[in-house]
């Protein structure tokens, strides 16, 4: 059991850069990305919020397990769940569970989009389908468009229940990057050989957080952002200035100082016996790689009480150091609450850039020895 080292989850802030969000693109429905565990977050709580108190009422996962999970412990929720990547269809025992939970496998190959429409089982289940328009990782390739609208039609089907893309280089500006434009066109594209065809498409999405907080994409039905509705932004920092988004991290990660006690310039701490840099104290606080704090810390700075604390010597199991200034001792006292990054999404990310992390990795990699604590103010 723990206390005082905590992932604290404010669904008030959620919920308000939820509103931030309809404001940015009032016009199209937000499929919330909340594989991962709704990126370290905990989805069950957040659907269970977003679905009651705010009217969102599509989800996404990126395995069958999580969307089961939404489905088994949130059972009267009648919201959508779509399967990104790990879908195995083909299993007779993944193909029962979409069938019989209603959960959308999202198709993007051929064998899987055969075996879909083979089956007579699915002859009248959503038809999702994600075409690769340039980021070469999943998604049905754009010279199968004749063959893959042929076999539809043959099936009898009259439209695409959801059309999907996905860019590569959403971090990226939107209206200079050559690759993030030809991206849009080619779904521009993609989406007029399907109505060429006589296919309708029910809904059609594209942008994740880097686009949508851009304004881009935004033509389709759907958006489908995940890391914005956790707080940052998605942008590389000279394109942050570009960004319309404004949201607050929904979390804050906490622990407390453990013990401090005065170091001088070159005593060796820890494992690796590392020396201090210089005169002054260290705190050690009671996170270690065992909570997903990782090693790669070292070095980093984090803010305490108007001083900067550096992680110093190994980051331990359950334990790390902290050196602080000498001045810093009128504030350093042992049972005291040390945050690891609050609401503010600029000091998140420069935390991250710090660790040569990215700000999605930081929230998925805490453990489950960190208990996540909700709270609706
Ligand atoms: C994860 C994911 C998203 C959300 O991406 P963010 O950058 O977190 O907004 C959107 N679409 C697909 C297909 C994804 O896998």
């Amino acid at each position: 059991m723990r206390f005082r080292s905590r992932l604290f989850v404010d669904l008030a802030r959620l919920e308000s850069n939820f509103k931030h969000l309809k404001e940015l693109c009032p016009n199209n429905e937000a499929l919330f990305m909340v594989k991962a565990d709704g990126y370290g977050h905990g989805a069950v709580p957040l659907v269970r919020f977003c679905y009651n108190e705010l009217g969102v009422k599509e989800f996404g996962c990126a395995t069958l397990g999580e969307a089961l999970q939404l489905r088994n412990e949130i059972p009267d929720g009648e919201f959508e769940v779509y399967v990104f990547s790990d879908i195995q269809i083909y299993l007779a025992e993944c193909a029962e569970q979409y069938l019989n939970r209603r959960i959308l496998p999202v198709i993007s190959n051929l064998e899987d989009l055969n075996f879909f429409l083979g089956c007579a089982d699915f002859k009248h289940f959503p038809l999702v389908l994600k075409f690769n328009t340039g980021m070469n990782r999943l998604g049905l390739d754009l010279d199968q468009v004749e063959e893959v609208i042929k076999k539809i039609k043959q099936h009898g089907r009259k439209s695409i229940y959801h059309l999907m893309s996905h860019f590569s280089s959403a971090s990226l500006s939107m209206e200079k990057s050559k690759r993030n434009a030809e991206q849009k066109e080619r779904f521009a594209q993609l989406k007029s050989d399907f109505l060429t065809a006589g296919l309708g498409l029910e809904r059609t999405s594209l942008a994740n957080s880097g686009a949508i907080e851009q304004k881009a994409g935004l033509d389709e039905t759907h958006i489908r952002p995940g890391l914005m509705m956790y707080g940052p932004s998605s942008l590389i920092k000279p394109e942050r200035p570009n960004s319309f988004w404004k949201g607050e991290l929904i979390s804050r990660l906490e622990t407390y100082i453990i013990r401090v006690f005065s170091v001088d310039r070159g005593t060796p701490i820890g494992y690796g016996a590392t020396p201090v840099p210089d005169d002054g104290f260290i705190a050690v606080i009671a996170l270690g790689y065992g909570d997903g704090f990782l090693t790669r810390f070292q070095g980093a700075t984090i803010p305490y009480k108007g001083f900067e604390g550096k992680i110093v010597g190994r980051v331990n199991m359950d334990m790390a150091q902290v050196f602080f200034p000498k001045e810093a001792e009128k504030v350093l006292q042992s049972g005291e609450i040390f945050t690891v990054w609050d609401h503010d999404p600029e000091r998140f990310l420069d935390f991250a850039e710090q660790t040569g992390t990215i700000p999605y990795e930081l929230f998925c990699q805490l453990t489950s020895r960190v208990p996540r604590i909700y709270n609706f103010r």
